[in-house]
């Protein structure tokens, strides 16, 4: 593998969020030359799927950095007038009781930003060449081989490649490919998501916040908001005592669900809440599954992952789309450093090994601390009160003391790279100091 010998076989599995993040990161940031990127995806057509997706502040700034601009304009995303980001509201008075601010996002187009998520990978989509992508084509498995890796697909099929980045989701094959023991587990929750046009609640829903909406109930929430193209969100939730096990072979991601029990679940809540139950006129069903910090993320020199695959963190703090986004940015600065330092202009495995070294130690530290958090969460029981106005005190104290999570939505990940470099130079002259003195 050198530039001698040709071009670098980029191949990507998976051409969502991360993936096509990922094939812009390269092809722009990371400033190799000769790369050949190619894009394998189980979806036999792009359509624009999926329900409602936030982009914290790091995920918009990093879409800028990546020459994703389109993403950025009012009319694809919905940002609330306010610049609030998130208004957390009690589920039966509607009283606001607390508030997340942005700290140090100057510009606006920066603020948390709501997309439909098909129109967030349109837009993504529109800066990736169209004959790179590979439709229809499932994974099975993932090798490394003497001198590179593979892809095994469903349709009997291989692609070759010197590099593999899994960005095949939270379900990722590339991750059981080389971590076959990884268990995502069932976090108990079901959500129930609605997409539809905002015609349906415009004028029809008196006194209807311009900001997104944000109620916390006893055991669960509810989100409603206006998204960009003129969309509208509402998104419920339910426990679901099933095991993993059983879950996994009853509820399917994206599942239509039944808007009646949407309704019959939030019924004594506030009157905005049955209104908006009421105009909902669908709603699909997302299980919600969660797995724990991966040990390591580069196999064999060669591979590494990228977004939901690399920290399946079950999309708490609707933070999924930004870490995709700025794992991709870090992966394409990583390789920049690397190549741009080095005294040769010959690509060897050392060099991709130490750019995957250093997109590793920025980045998984980071989504490390927020497993943490979330399997945390996870086993916290949230009933079992002997009063309703005892439920209502710890709800309304859990409200205010909600974890602080500007880390997250405010994250410089350049910051952290350089940050990394800074580490990995100083640790390496010490090293060299000591091999010095040794010597004398
Ligand atoms: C169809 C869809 C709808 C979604 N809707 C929402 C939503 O409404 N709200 C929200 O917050 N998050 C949603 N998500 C998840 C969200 O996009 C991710 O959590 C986040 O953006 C991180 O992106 P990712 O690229 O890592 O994962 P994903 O966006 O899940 O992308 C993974 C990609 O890999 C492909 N893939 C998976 N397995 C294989 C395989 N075996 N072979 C080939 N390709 C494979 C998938 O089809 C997908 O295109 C959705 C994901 C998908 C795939």
């Amino acid at each position: 593998m050198s530039r001698n010998s040709g071009k670098l076989r980029v191949i990507i599995a998976g051409a969502g969020i991360a993936g096509l993040a990922t094939a812009i990161s390269l092809a722009r940031v990371s400033t190799l030359p000769d790369l050949d990127i190619q894009l394998y995806e189980q979806a036999s057509e792009l359509l624009e799927i999926g329900a409602s997706i936030a982009l914290s502040p790091n995920g918009m700034r990093t879409l800028e950095k990546l020459g994703v601009t389109n993403a950025l304009s009012d009319e694809v995303g919905f940002r609330g007038p306010s610049g609030i980001p998130q208004i957390f509201r009690h589920w039966k008075t509607d009283q606001v009781i607390s508030v997340d601010t942005h700290t140090n996002v100057p510009d606006p187009r920066h603020h948390t930003t709501r997309f439909h998520r098909g129109h967030l990978h349109s837009a993504l989509l529109e800066h990736v060449p169209r004959q790179s992508i590979h439709l229809g084509k499932k994974i099975i498995n993932a090798e490394i081989t003497d001198n590179g890796v593979s892809l095994h697909f469903e349709d009997g099929t291989k692609a070759y490649g010197d590099i593999l980045i899994g960005a095949d989701g939270i379900k990722s094959r590339v991750r059981q490919s080389f971590v076959p023991e990884y268990k995502l587990r069932f976090s108990g929750k079901i959500f129930m998501r609605s997409t539809f046009d905002a015609s349906l609640v415009e004028d029809k829903i008196p006194d209807l916040p311009a900001d997104s909406l944000h109620w916390w109930g006893p055991n669960d929430n509810f989100f409603a908001s206006r998204l960009g193209k003129g969309q509208f969100t509402t998104v419920g939730a339910y426990s679901d005592p099933r095991t993993t096990d059983e879950l996994e072979k009853s509820v399917d991601w994206d599942q239509k669900g039944d808007v009646q029990f949407l309704r019959e679940r939030y019924k004594d809540w506030n009157p905005l809440i049955k209104a908006l139950i009421e105009v909902t006129p669908y709603t699909n069903l997302y299980p919600n599954f969660a797995g724990d910090a991966l040990p390591k993320w580069v196999f064999g020199s060669r591979v590494t992952l990228v977004g939901d695959a690399a920290h399946a963190h079950g999309g708490a703090f609707a933070a999924g789309g930004s870490l995709a986004l700025d794992d991709a940015l870090a992966l394409g600065l990583a390789f920049k450093h690397v190549f741009q330092v080095s005294a040769t202009n010959v690509l060897s495995l050392d060099r991709v090994k130490e750019s995957l070294y250093l997109y590793t130690e920025t980045r998984k530290p980071h989504t490390d601390k927020l497993l943490r958090i979330v399997h945390t969460q996870i086993g916290t029981k949230t009933s079992g009160f002997t009063t309703a106005e005892e439920e209502d005190a710890k709800l309304v104290a859990r409200m205010k003391n909600r974890p602080d999570t500007e880390w997250l939505s405010e994250h410089d990940v350049e910051a952290a790279l350089t940050a990394t470099i800074k580490r990995e130079e100083s640790r390496a002259s010490i090293e060299e100091t000591v091999q010095l003195e040794s010597k004398l």
